[in-house]
């Protein structure tokens, strides 16, 4: 016997047409690449979504196909993703923030036929075109009075846009998005390959579909169609943590940054379109923070931010809420479509009473994990540990919205129980509050005892002086490695070596560092080195400081 519903497959264009047709008027407000602010609505998108889906079969693309994107969150590259997805090629975004190299590899390992790309990137496209044998032309996302002239120092062949949509109209009454089998490949978004060369994770039209309905959860970004939400978190990164179809999903008015993604610009479009919603990584926020505190200013209309992407430091969640603005603190991974946990206390924990040190303690934490994202931790043997709070192992996990396989690799990249090893160091407690710790690679492991640099920068970024912190192991005869701490000082800090003795004075002092976990060396930097994800590199750090011996406190660099 069969259960007697609909077979109903779950693909992205019917997101798109929901919004069309239950939500039209509502707006899209976009920043575009060429200055002006735009705003237009649903209706407005599927119908061009339409036009750039027939716009793609005339230029060859068929289902299975692979379409890169190299664009900022706009309109553009919005319909350009439901025009991919929607006739079943498959739309895959290119971070322009990585290297020639790294780029060049990318597209190349994806197989892409034609590159939607912002006049603001075609030079990253004209220094490797020539590695892509592929690539039989790039889009160019403009007009016809924004298309540049040819140079040698484009890519050869360039269509417009706008040109391609309108010679695509005479047939849009004509065109219908096909019914696709809901497991067809949609998306491509490619990891930023910390060990070997970068990895594809593959979505299908139902782990986006299904990843959404989570985003849109009360205990997540809990939109509707009364909200105004701000993506800032780019196309380009971890398939925009869901929101370009959570937000049509629900009728959300959405407001796109386009390129301008520094506080100033951020503030002003939150306060202009009375943004309610946002989401961004911490680096971002620090962004806003700034040109908030430079102008003794706020943001009137946010009520909620989510963060997440890298650990949200628990101060800056403490001056968020303090303005009435309520973070939410999210944990994923490009491997997960990317949310993997978040979540606002439960009812017995609110039960048991929590003060509001409780509270920011709590937010600090990564969440819970959510129904379509089974969790569990592991020890080195792969015993299963307990969720009491202290047990911590290796993060595990599995669901319909987490890869399987990369792109093009032979292996499953999960077990035989489809467990995920996420890379991810934390522990997980009674009430489901997963913490994480570190990245397996970052963790300082000293005399025996694992050192938490998440903990260690979480609690350099509450001394009032410091905008930024960031830890890293360097090698010790004794200890085999001990944290070194990296600061970038607030604007107007002060003197740089009186700042290195006060934090390391402030963290020897923090009862929240245990002795063996305190840094042995303060470094004050004007700035720490990001990944193309806005992450803090790492690896680059650890590079700088190769061969760095700490300094006594008073003491001489020994570098
Ligand atoms: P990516 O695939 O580039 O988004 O990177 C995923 C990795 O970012 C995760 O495996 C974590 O190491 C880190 N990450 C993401 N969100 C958080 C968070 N809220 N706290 C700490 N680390 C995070």
């Amino acid at each position: 016997m069969e259960g007697r519903m609909q077979d109903w497959p779950l693909i992205v264009s019917r997101v798109l047409e929901y919004a069309a047709r239950w939500h039209p008027a509502q707006e899209i407000v976009c920043r575009t690449v060429e200055g002006p602010v735009i705003i237009s609505s649903y209706a407005d998108l599927a119908r061009r979504a339409r036009l750039c889906a027939l716009a793609l079969q005339c230029l060859g693309i068929r289902h299975g196909d692979v379409v890169g994107t190299l664009a900022w969150n706009t309109t553009r590259h919005l319909e350009s993703w439901y025009g991919i997805m929607g006739i079943g090629a498959v739309c895959h975004t290119l971070n322009p923030r990585l290297s020639d190299s790294d780029i060049a590899y990318i597209a190349d390992h994806g197989q892409d036929r034609i590159i939607f790309a912002d006049t603001t990137f075609l030079p990253i496209l004209g220094r490797i075109w020539q590695q892509l044998p592929l690539l039989e032309a790039v889009v160019v996302l403009t007009d016809r009075q924004h298309m540049p002239a040819p140079s040698p120092d484009l890519p050869p062949k360039l269509l417009c846009y706008e040109q391609l949509l309108d010679a695509a109209t005479p047939q849009l009454s004509s065109f219908a998005w096909p019914e696709l089998d809901e497991n067809t490949p949609c998306g491509l978004c490619y990891t930023s390959g910390t060990t070997g060369n970068p990895k594809g994770v593959r979505y299908s039209h139902r782990s986006n579909f299904l990843h959404s309905f989570i985003v849109t959860q009360p205990d997540a970004l809990c939109i509707g169609a009364e909200n105004s939400m701000l993506m800032v978190v780019p196309m380009f990164h971890a398939n925009s943590w869901g929101v370009n179809f959570a937000a049509p999903m629900v009728g959300c008015r959405l407001v796109l940054p386009g390129p301008a993604l520094d506080g100033a610009s951020m503030y002003h479009m939150i306060e202009a379109y009375k943004v309610d919603v946002t989401a961004m990584v911490p680096t971002v926020v620090v962004g806003l923070l700034q040109h908030l505190a430079a102008h003794n200013t706020s943001l009137r209309s946010l009520r909620r931010l989510v963060i997440g992407g890298a650990a949200a430091p628990r101060s800056m969640i403490e001056t968020l809420e303090r303005s009435g603005i309520e973070v939410r603190h999210m944990w994923g991974m490009t491997e997960l479509s990317p949310v993997g946990s978040i979540g606002l206390p439960t009812g017995p924990q609110l039960a048991e009473g929590m003060s509001d040190d409780d509270l920011l303690d709590r937010k600090a934490c990564q969440g819970r994990p959510h129904v379509l994202c089974d969790m569990r931790l592991v020890d080195d043997s792969g015993e299963v540990l307990p969720h009491d709070g202290s047990a911590v192992g290796d993060l595990q996990v599995r669901g319909p919205i987490v890869v399987q396989q990369y792109h093009r690799h032979e292996q499953r990249t999960v077990d035989a129980e489809r467990w995920f090893s996420t890379g991810d160091v934390a522990s997980i407690d009674q009430h489901g509050t997963m913490k994480i710790s570190d990245r397996s690679k970052d963790v300082v492991k000293s005399g025996g005892e694992w050192i938490s640099s998440i903990a260690l920068e979480n609690t350099a970024a509450g001394h009032p002086k410091v905008l930024e912190a960031a830890v890293i192991a360097i090698p010790d005869e004794r200890w085999g490695e001990r944290p070194l701490l990296i600061v970038v000082p607030q604007p107007h800090a002060g003197d740089s070596e009186a700042l290195r003795l006060e934090v390391l004075q402030y963290m020897a002092s923090h009862p929240q560092v245990a002795k063996f976990a305190r840094p042995d060396d303060v470094v004050v930097l004007p700035e720490i080195p990001h990944t193309a994800t806005g992450k803090v590199s790492k690896l680059t750090l650890r590079k700088m400081f190769e061969g760095y011996k700490p300094r006594p406190a008073g003491g001489l660099s020994k570098l």
